[in-house]
């Protein structure tokens, strides 16, 4: 309930109590003293009948009795007047007039018992009063009954009765009550005009109150409250006001602050609720935080690339999107993730961007590309052709040390972009945490690369093996797969070198590693395991299947010539084969059964394949 509607009913409940009360009181207090009043009154007017008639008795005219109690009955407020004879006078004069006989049980009480009885009672909605007194004989006085009555002193001769109309009193009643209901109306008023008094600053400080903090619940702490008075209820205003001067400096350095984190162009609408933007940001911080954490401990960009796509789909709960890595010294965008669209293939933008990278808007600012707030902003977008009805897209960059590593793009309807204000900001907080990880990964993905490939041809090196043989035999394993190994040797390189000089020979092994990453799949590894010696691993691949690589690599070799500058050069190949883990429960082991292979397959006149078996290994002596 409200304050205004307090005070009313506050007034209302006490004139009406007071009112009530008083009434009650006034109305008790009347009808007491009526009744006190009429009683001695209805007393006195039997008395003085009784004295009246007895009086008669004596003067001998008591057969003037009718036209007294007549006169009294004509006497207003007396409705009813009546005598009645007890039985010792019937007894002794016979029996009188039937108007004389007891009429009810009153009479009949008051003749037993010789003591008055009163009755206040209602008839026809009138209020009245009868009193039956009891002729008592006596024998003394002026007044002596037994001069006449044959009856002993004491005995109830007779009683009279005297009936009255009260109406007169309710008149009264209510002529007493009129002035202190109205008296009291009257203080009613003055009360409800005293507490308006009262309440008016209460009342407008609270509405106020209401409407200031309605307004910073929905961010803006600019309202003030207007202090009406000096006590407590304007030092409230006072304090408010302190307080939301605080807040709105406060959250106003909070909230810009906040913008500027996330890169934020896009102006917020005079509707947006900065305070819950901004806990939202904070809470997205926060979450962003964790992110952080979690992906530091990621192993390899595709798996962070990876949380960012659930970022957007779980947090954010965007279903159209798509996020492009920066590569080719940044000339060209490879798609990472697409989502919301039928085919795989499809894009949102303008495919050409995936080869000029500098057709991408974003790519080409370094900025926010934002169609919310500026329709059509990037002519590449191509959300607009795809029958979904009217899209808007956020692009924003990827910032890795200086340059632009990649680019995420939110698309969304209209509708859902006004539901998600800020959220290009929220997305940014969360590139801007995986961007530093990413290019540690990217740094130490580089220098592995280099510390891991033979410079002179592509090729992986021996350290590159030793590392990552385990997390590659992992697998193998686990799948119970078995792995060819080649080892390969060019037979009499020395020559090359002594004949044709390093250069050649040099050209030799350039030419050799071609044919040999050519020659296998993209799930084998070429590997320059020493100076011309290369091992080929050759994983889900049986005996049969590593021969017959084995055989055509020695094979292409066989027929394919070098040109030099000093003319045609012909090489062969040697190759010794071994499988894991049929050969050997060990790796190593196994690569050390290939070479022994290899060895024999020198022995054995060169340019040839050999498949390791048990024999040869009984002669390591030998080898
Ligand atoms: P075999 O048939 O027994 O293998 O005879 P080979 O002459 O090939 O003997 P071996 O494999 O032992 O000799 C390898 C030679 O390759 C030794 C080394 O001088 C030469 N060599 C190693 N690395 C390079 C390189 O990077 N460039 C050049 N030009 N020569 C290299
Ligand atoms: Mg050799
Ligand atoms: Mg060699």
């Amino acid at each position: 309930m409200k304050l205004k509607q307090k005070r009313y009913l506050f007034s209302g409940i006490i004139s009406t109590v007071l009112i009530v009360l008083l009434s009650v009181v006034t109305i008790q207090s009347f009808s007491f003293f009526s009744k006190e009043t009429i009683r001695e009154q209805g007393r006195m007017a039997a008395e003085l009948l009784r004295i009246s008639l007895t009086e008669q008795m004596l003067s001998g005219v008591i057969d003037q009795r009718e036209n007294l109690l007549m006169r009294l009955r004509a006497i207003p407020g007396i409705t009813a007047v009546h005598v009645v004879r007890g039985d010792p006078v019937n007894k002794q004069f016979g029996p009188g007039l039937n108007s004389e006989k007891p009429r009810d049980e009153m009479d009949r009480l008051v003749l037993a018992t010789g003591k008055w009885q009163e009755r206040f009672f209602t008839e026809n909605n009138e209020p009245m009063y009868r009193i039956t007194i009891p002729y008592i004989a006596t024998g003394t006085g002026t007044l002596n009954c037994l001069q006449c009555h044959d009856v002993p002193e004491g005995t109830v001769n007779g009683a009279v009765t005297l009936t009255f109309s009260l109406d007169h009193l309710k008149q009264a009643e209510w002529m007493s009550i009129t002035p202190i209901v109205v008296l009291l109306l009257i203080f009613g008023l003055c009360l409800a005009y005293f507490l308006k008094r009262l309440f008016a600053p209460m009342v407008a400080t609270a509405e106020n109150l209401k409407e200031v903090v309605l307004e910073a619940t929905a961010g803006n702490f600019s309202g003030r409250i207007e202090s009406k008075t000096t006590d407590e209820i304007g030092e409230i205003a006072d304090s408010t006001n302190l307080l939301l001067e605080t807040l709105d400096q406060s959250m106003g350095k909070i909230s810009s602050k906040i913008q500027s984190l996330g890169n934020q162009t896009r102006s917020f609408d005079k509707n947006t609720n900065l305070l819950a933007h901004t806990v939202n940001v904070v809470e997205e911080m926060v979450g962003a935080t964790r992110f952080k954490q979690t992906v530091e401990n990621d192993l390899n960009i595709e798996e962070i690339y990876s949380r960012i796509k659930s970022v957007v789909t779980d947090h954010f709960e965007l279903t159209n999107f798509s996020f492009y890595e920066v590569t080719d010294n940044e000339r060209a965008l490879n798609s990472i993730f697409v989502g919301g669209l039928k085919n795989p293939a499809d894009l949102w933008c303008d495919p050409d961007i995936m080869v000029n990278a500098e057709a991408c808007r974003c790519k080409r600012t370094a900025a926010d590309v934002s169609s919310i707030d500026h329709d059509n902003i990037c002519p590449r977008f191509a959300g607009n052709s795809k029958d979904m009805g009217k899209m808007v897209h956020v692009c924003m960059p990827m910032m890795l040390s200086g340059h632009i590593g990649g680019i995420l793009q939110l698309v969304m309807s209209e509708e859902g972009a006004k539901s998600r204000p800020g959220i290009e900001q929220m997305a940014q907080i969360y590139l801007n945490q995986a961007a530093p990880v990413i290019e540690a990964r990217q740094l130490m993905q580089s220098l592995k690369e280099t510390a891991m490939r033979d410079p002179m041809t592509g090729l992986y090196n021996r350290r590159f093996l030793e590392d990552y043989i385990d997390s590659m035999l992992a697998g193998l394993v686990r799948q119970k797969a078995s792995m060819g190994i080649l080892m390969c040797d060019v037979d009499f390189f020395k020559k090359v070198n002594d004949d044709y000089g390093h250069d050649v020979g040099d050209e030799v092994i350039k030419g050799l590693s071609n044919i040999l990453a050519k020659a296998v799949r993209d799930a084998d590894l070429a590997i320059r395991y020493g100076g011309e010696e290369f091992i080929l691993l050759l994983p889900h691949t049986d005996e049969d299947g590593a021969m017959l690589l084995a055989e055509r690599i020695r094979a292409e070799l066989d027929d394919f010539t070098f040109q030099t500058p000093m003319g045609p050069l012909k090489k062969t190949l040697s190759i010794g084969v071994s499988m894991f883990p049929d050969d050997g429960e060990g790796f190593w082991e196994c690569v050390k059964y290939s070479d022994i292979a290899l060895y024999k397959a020198k022995e054995g006149g060169r340019n040839k394949v050999l498949r390791f078996h048990k024999d040869m290994w009984l002669d390591q002596d030998e080898y």
